[in-house]
């Protein structure tokens, strides 16, 4: 297999549409095939929105969307943490690093499609792949509505319930259920947020369960809530509950939390945003098989505490399309990509699920937790533990042959 001139991207939320353009630069002819049927940026996809830290501006900056992100996105300028609803306590940064950007994920989702198509990749829409044709020097995407498409490669970009995985090795594992479920809020300010500058975020581990909560530049106050649920359930079955139900159950559950329970309070059904079941990937055995390649979710959905699962996706998709551009055959782009990443997202990924537990802990657990967390913040090493994630650069300009790790 030589050097792929043509690429099937299978899914347009943000690996997708990064990639292409990436290939595109890599001079590899990339078309994205996405699933819904509606604009995934006009539907908002998941909703809600999505934290970006420095290094998925790194990644961005490789592709030419970073300052496009910047102008519409709020800096997050300082991050607290409060527990059981003691004061929040300033959060360490790495020093030396720009503020994480938080985007609406609607927002997102149409800068990387635009930057797609001002690259040249073709967008279709509603094409949902269902299965593949593998032949020796090409591979066919078969899609829903009875269309399909040949290409030298096929990435899939097809998230965390990614089907070009089950492909790959029919037994490859599920996405975990992490036993939350998520849900994105919009009040006014008063008096016990009042004290907060905007572009502040507070990390809060309430009485019962998480929530997070920030001021939005116009003042008002944005917020996530993890609902412990041991009953999973998509985004589809999460929207299809009444919001009233779910507005019941979430005032219940911060009842006894400052301000979580006046957030709760004061969320309408109109500024209520069901997100479903929150996912981690397990290892994945087999990023690659043949002609085909995983990227983003599809491979390494870290848990949602990381802040990091899009961030990396954008890495992977930069990275992937370095390797296909130096890697002169397809298989050993393959590997050298998978030898490059694997490492830093489980190394991530394990770190997402150590803090997950803390989210939805039992009743003891959870009075350790009380107890242990503020001695962790004291003595975190925030160089050690952050910096090295934050500050990662995808190497574009420097051709991958002088990369001895990738190619060993
Ligand atoms: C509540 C919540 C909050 C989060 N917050 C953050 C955060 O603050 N910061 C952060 O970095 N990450 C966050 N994440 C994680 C982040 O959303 C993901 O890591 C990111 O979306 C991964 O991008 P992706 O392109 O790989 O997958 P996705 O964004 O899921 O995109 C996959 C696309 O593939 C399409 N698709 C699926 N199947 C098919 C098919 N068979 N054929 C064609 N198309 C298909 C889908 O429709 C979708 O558009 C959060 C996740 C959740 C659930």
């Amino acid at each position: 297999m030589t050097t792929p001139r043509t690429a099937l991207v299978i899914g347009g939320g943000i690996a997708g549409p990064v990639a292409a353009t990436a290939l595109t630069m890599a001079g590899i002819d990339a078309a994205i095939y996405e699933a819904r049927s509606a604009d995934p940026a006009s539907a908002n996809g998941i909703g809600g929105s999505l934290a970006l830290e420095p290094n998925g501006l790194a990644a961005l900056r490789i592709v030419g969307a970073d300052d496009d992100v910047r102008a519409a996105a709020v800096p997050i300028t300082h991050s607290t943490m409060s527990i059981a609803n003691k004061p929040g306590r300033e959060m360490p940064t790495p020093q030396g690093l720009g503020p994480r950007q938080l985007i609406d994920r609607g927002a997102l989702h149409r800068i990387l499609r635009n930057r797609a198509e001002r690259a040249g990749v073709r967008i279709h829409d509603a094409k949902k792949l269902i299965r593949v044709d593998e032949r020796p020097d090409a591979v066919t995407a078969h899609f829903a509505d009875g269309t399909h498409a040949s290409a030298d490669v096929l990435i899939g970009a097809d998230g965390v319930h990614s089907t070009v995985r089950r492909l790959i090795d029919a037994e490859a594992p599920a996405a975990r259920y992490l036993g939350l479920l998520g849900f994105e809020g919009l009040v006014d300010d008063a008096p016990d947020t009042a004290h907060l500058e905007p572009g502040t975020m507070t990390f809060a581990f309430g009485r019962r369960a998480y929530y997070l909560y920030w001021k939005r530049p116009d003042g008002r106050i944005g917020w996530g809530a993890n609902l412990p649920s041991p009953q999973y359930m998509s985004l589809r079955e999460a929207r299809a509950v009444a919001a009233e139900e779910w507005l019941d159950t979430l005032r219940t559950t911060y009842a006894n939390d400052v301000p979580g329970a006046r957030l709760a309070a004061e969320t309408t059904r109109e500024t209520l945003q069901a997100v479903g079941g929150l996912h981690i990937m397990p290892p994945v055995p087999h990023w690659h098989r043949g002609r085909m390649v995983l990227v983003g979710d599809a491979v390494h959905a870290p848990s949602n505490s990381t802040g990091q699962g899009a961030s990396l996706a954008m890495e992977s998709a930069t990275q992937l399309a370095r390797c296909l551009r130096d890697v002169p055959d397809v298989p050993s782009a393959f590997l050298a990509y998978e030898r490059l990443r694997r490492p830093r997202v489980e190394k991530i990924a394990a770190r997402g699920a150590r803090i997950s537990h803390a989210k939805a802990p039992g009743p003891i657990a959870a009075r350790m937790m009380r107890l242990l967390l503020p001695v962790m913040l004291a003595t975190m090493n925030v160089e050690k533990t952050m910096a090295a994630e934050q500050r990662y650069t995808i190497d574009w300009d420097t051709p991958l042959q002088g990369d001895a790790k990738a190619l060993a």
